[in-house]
């Protein structure tokens, strides 16, 4: 494909991505039933199981292909009835910048592989910080230049590379420490603890797994909250046994039903145990953040080493985009410097994005931040947030007044838990009974050992006509799921 045709292609994209966007409200917003029951969703059926020696082939014919066998495979994760996870953030600015940064492919892992991947990454980093009220030790530009953001693939990268820094830092400072012969400081690992919520998101023991160390998952209170007092105990216990406590990931936001643990108290305990390194995963609470009435909810993050919060989930940003911010960036990096010829082209003092992350490539997605900010602008971002709390809170109105139902915790920002009352499996069978339809998707959930169902607003332009026709196809589907079940 030569530019002439790209240009034309790329005007066909365009208008089909804008036509997609338009109809998608006329779509069902999954597979539909047909082809589960059918099981014709198996592409191995229609795609040939090798590529074409020969390309050429032409873009109408894939086109045609894209519409009728990917499209009717998708879930439409834009879609007003998709309340299902939390939300996914896209947008026409961000989407711009994402064709930008393709068409530049500047794999900016250092500052001179492209100067102003870095240097826009770093003054994003700080614009992000400032717009959600980020304590000023994760800003490049303060606290005498220590702290920094970088953006990262996933919260799941974040969480694992706190817990790999915070193990480096743990083991340098004991076999500085340790009272025997020379010891080998990978040796001292097994002594390492480190803590989290039950309910936190599952990367965090992942990223523990592949970081080899001990994990305590913590049996939270009955709100799903870790306080001070059940880590001190946790921490107690581990040091009598000889463990060294040596990371906190806490959690604002739980991916079940948006707990949040006790930051105060967490912090406090941290600061009393300076060899912790505080990590906290904001992925989908911390685009409230830009609204000061939610940052004020949960407690300031003035003791967190570390933080992360997922654009891509509630700041309008397309997928992928997470801010990972550390107050003190030597000490987050120190383990990870490897530095071989070819990569020996840094400059001292310039910072080096590659030494921030697993990768060594990395994309130019600072672009989508700055669009973003530029375009949609944080008063915006605020509105949106603001509507998408304010229909769940009218969720939960509509929810209560049918009393087959009960709401399961309470509603802090926009995720509403529910369950059908009785046994866990009238909620399971309504879940399947929902997602099987196809006109509406949601995604269940266990509270305190109950089977639950998520109801997320995820659609950006939600109203309560989107919402009233949601809860309706749900009732329906409570009904006939009550009557089967009598049967
Ligand atoms: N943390 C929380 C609270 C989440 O809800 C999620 C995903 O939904 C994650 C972490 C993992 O996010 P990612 O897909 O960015 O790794």
């Amino acid at each position: 494909m030569d530019g002439e045709e790209f240009r034309l292609r790329a005007k066909e994209v365009v208008d089909y991505m804008v036509n997609y966007q338009n109809t998608m409200k006329d779509r069902d917003v999954g597979p539909s039933l047909n082809i589960l029951k059918t099981k014709v969703a198996d592409l191995k059926k229609f795609i040939p199981p090798s590529p074409p020696m020969e390309g050429g082939e032409s873009f109408k014919n894939i086109m045609s292909d894209v519409d009728s066998l990917i499209v009717p495979r998708l879930l439409v994760w834009d879609h007003p009835q998709f309340f299902a996870y939390f939300a996914t953030g896209n947008s026409y600015p961000t989407i711009l910048a994402d064709m930008l940064s393709d068409i530049y492919n500047n794999i900016g892992f250092s500052w001179s592989s492209g100067p102003a991947v870095t240097e826009l990454e770093m003054i994003m980093m700080d614009w992000w910080a400032q717009a959600t009220n980020l304590p000023t030790h994760f800003l490049f530009q303060t606290h005498g230049g220590k702290g920094g953001g970088v953006i990262q693939c996933s919260s799941s990268d974040a969480a694992f590379m706190s817990i790999v820094s915070a193990r480096e830092r743990a083991l340098e400072f004991l076999q500085k420490t340790y009272s025997g012969e020379y010891i080998e400081k990978y040796q001292l690992i097994k002594k390492l603890v480190g803590y989290t919520n039950r309910e936190s998101h599952s990367c965090v023991q992942k990223g523990a797994n592949l970081a080899l160390v001990r994990l305590r998952v913590l049996t939270p209170n009955d709100n799903n909250q870790i306080t001070g007092e059940i880590l001190e105990r946790a921490i107690a216990q581990d040091v009598r046994r000889g463990l060294v406590p040596f990371f906190v990931s806490a959690i604002i936001g739980t991916t079940g039903t948006t707990a949040y643990d006790n930051i105060w108290e967490i912090g406090a305990v941290c600061k009393r145990n300076p060899l912790i390194w505080l990590h906290v995963d904001c992925a989908y609470a911390g685009g409230s953040f830009v609204c000061e009435e939610f940052q004020y909810l949960y407690g300031p993050l003035d003791y967190a080493d570390s933080m992360n919060m997922n654009a891509n989930k509630w700041m309008l940003i397309c997928y992928d985009c997470t801010g990972h911010w550390v107050r003190d960036r030597y000490t987050y990096t120190q383990g990870l410097v490897i530095t071989p010829v070819y990569l020996s082209n840094e400059i001292p003092g310039i910072i080096d994005y590659r030494h921030w992350q697993i990768q060594l490539s990395r994309r130019f997605r600072s672009l989508k931040l700055w669009l973003m900010f530029r375009i949609t602008g944080v008063k915006m971002l605020r509105e949106y947030i603001r509507n998408h709390v304010r229909l769940a809170k009218y969720f939960e109105e509509l929810i209560l007044r049918d009393k087959r139902f009960e709401i399961t915790s309470e509603v802090h920002l926009a995720l509403v838990c529910t369950r059908l009352v009785g046994d866990d499996i009238l909620t399971q069978h309504l879940v399947a009974f929902i997602n099987a339809l196809g006109k509406l998707h949601v995604t269940p959930a266990k509270d305190q050992g109950q089977y639950i169902m998520r109801l997320c607003v995820n659609y950006e332009f939600a109203t309560k006509e989107h919402i009233e026709f949601g809860w309706k196809h749900i009732q329906e589907c409570a009904t006939e799921v009550i009557n089967l079940q009598k049967q």
